[in-house]
C-alpha cells in the first residue's frame, strides 16, 4: 500500500512547535522526514498523526509523538553521534535519531529490544519507511538494561522503558561529555531524568517531565512484567 500522510505529518509538527515541544531545527526536520504511519500496525494507521501512544503488539506501545520530541530535544543529539537506545519497539524513535546522526560521518544508532518479534518488525518498518537509514541503525536483541559493552562508549543514551533506578552499566558506557535520558520511577508514573556526565566523568541529574512508560524488564530493570518486582 502506498501511503501519503505528509499533510497530517506537517500539521502535527506545526502543533508540536506551537506547544513549544519541538524547539530545534534538527528535531523538526527529522520529524518531517520520518513517516510514523509505517511504524504503527496497519489497522491503526489513521491514528498515526494523533498525538497518542499506540499498541504495537506483545503488550508494548509506540510512544506518543510529543514524548518522542521531548526526549529527542532533551538528548541534544548531534550529527555524527554514536547513540544507544534501549527499547526499540516499533523502531520509530531509532529512525528519528538516525536521521539526525547520519548527517555527519561516523554517526550511528545502536538499539536494543528484548522481544525478538518486535526487533524483526522494527527492521522491516525502517526498511519500508526510510531504507537509506538502515546503514545507520543496528538492531540488537537482548537485555538492554546492561547496555551494549561491544560498541561503547556512547555520546548519547536514550531509554524508552521505565526503570526503577538508573542502571549502573549505562552510566559506565556513557562518554565523558555525554547525555542520557531515562524515565525513572514506579510502575504507575516516572520522571524523565536527564543524566549528564561531564568531561571529568562527574554525573549530574536533572528532572524533566512526568511520564508513563512500559517497564524495562531485565537484570538492571524490573524482574518481570507482572508485578514489576
Ligand atoms: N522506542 C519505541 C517505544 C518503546 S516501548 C518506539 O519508538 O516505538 C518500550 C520497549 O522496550 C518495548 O518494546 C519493550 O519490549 C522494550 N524493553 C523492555 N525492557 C527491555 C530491555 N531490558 N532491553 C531491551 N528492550 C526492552
Amino acid at each position: 500500500m502506498s501511503l501519503n500522510m505528509s499533510k497530517e505529518r506537517r500539521m502535527l509538527v506545526e502543533t508540536l512547535k506551537i506547544e513549544g515541544i519541538i524547539r530545534s531545527d534538527l528535531v523538526e526536520e527529522s520529524f518531517l522526514s520520518i513517516p510514523r504511519e509505517y511504524f504503527v500496525p496497519e489497522h491503526l494507521r489513521v491514528y498515526a498523526y494523533s498525538d497518542t501512544p499506540l499498541p504495537i503488539g506483545y503488550g508494548q506501545t509506540i510512544s506518543a509523538p510529543h514524548m518522542v520530541a521531548i526526549m529527542t530535544e532533551e538528548l541534544r543529539v548531534k550529527p555524527g553521534n554514536i547513540v544507544l537506545e534501549i527499547g526499540t519497539g516499533s523502531g520509530y524513535q531509532a529512525a528519528i535519531l538516525a536521521h539526525i546522526v547520519s548527517k555527519k560521518s561516523g554517526g550511528h544508532v545502536y538499539t536494543v529490544e528484548r522481544i525478538p518479534q518486535l526487533a524483526k518488525r522494527a527492521v522491516i518498518n525502517i526498511a519500508n519507511a526510510r531504507p537509506d537509514l538502515l546503514d545507520f541503525i543496528t538492531v540488537v536483541v537482548g537485555d538492554g538494561s546492561k547496555g551494549i559493552e561491544l560498541f561503547q562508549p556512547y555520546d548519547r543514551i536514550i531509554v524508552t522503558a521505565a526503570a526503577p533506578q538508573i542502571p549502573e552499566p549505562l552510566i559506565q558506557q556513557l562518554k565523558p561529555g555525554g547525555i542520557m535520558v531515562i524515565p525513572v520511577g514506579n510502575k504507575w508514573e516516572q520522571i524523565l531524568q536527564v543524566v549528564i556526565k561531564n568531561e571529568r566523568g562527574y554525573i549530574s541529574i536533572k528532572d524533566s517531565i512526568a511520564c508513563v512508560f512500559v517497564p524495562l524488564i531485565g537484570q538492571y530493570g524490573w524482574r518481570n512484567e507482572y508485578d514489576y518486582t
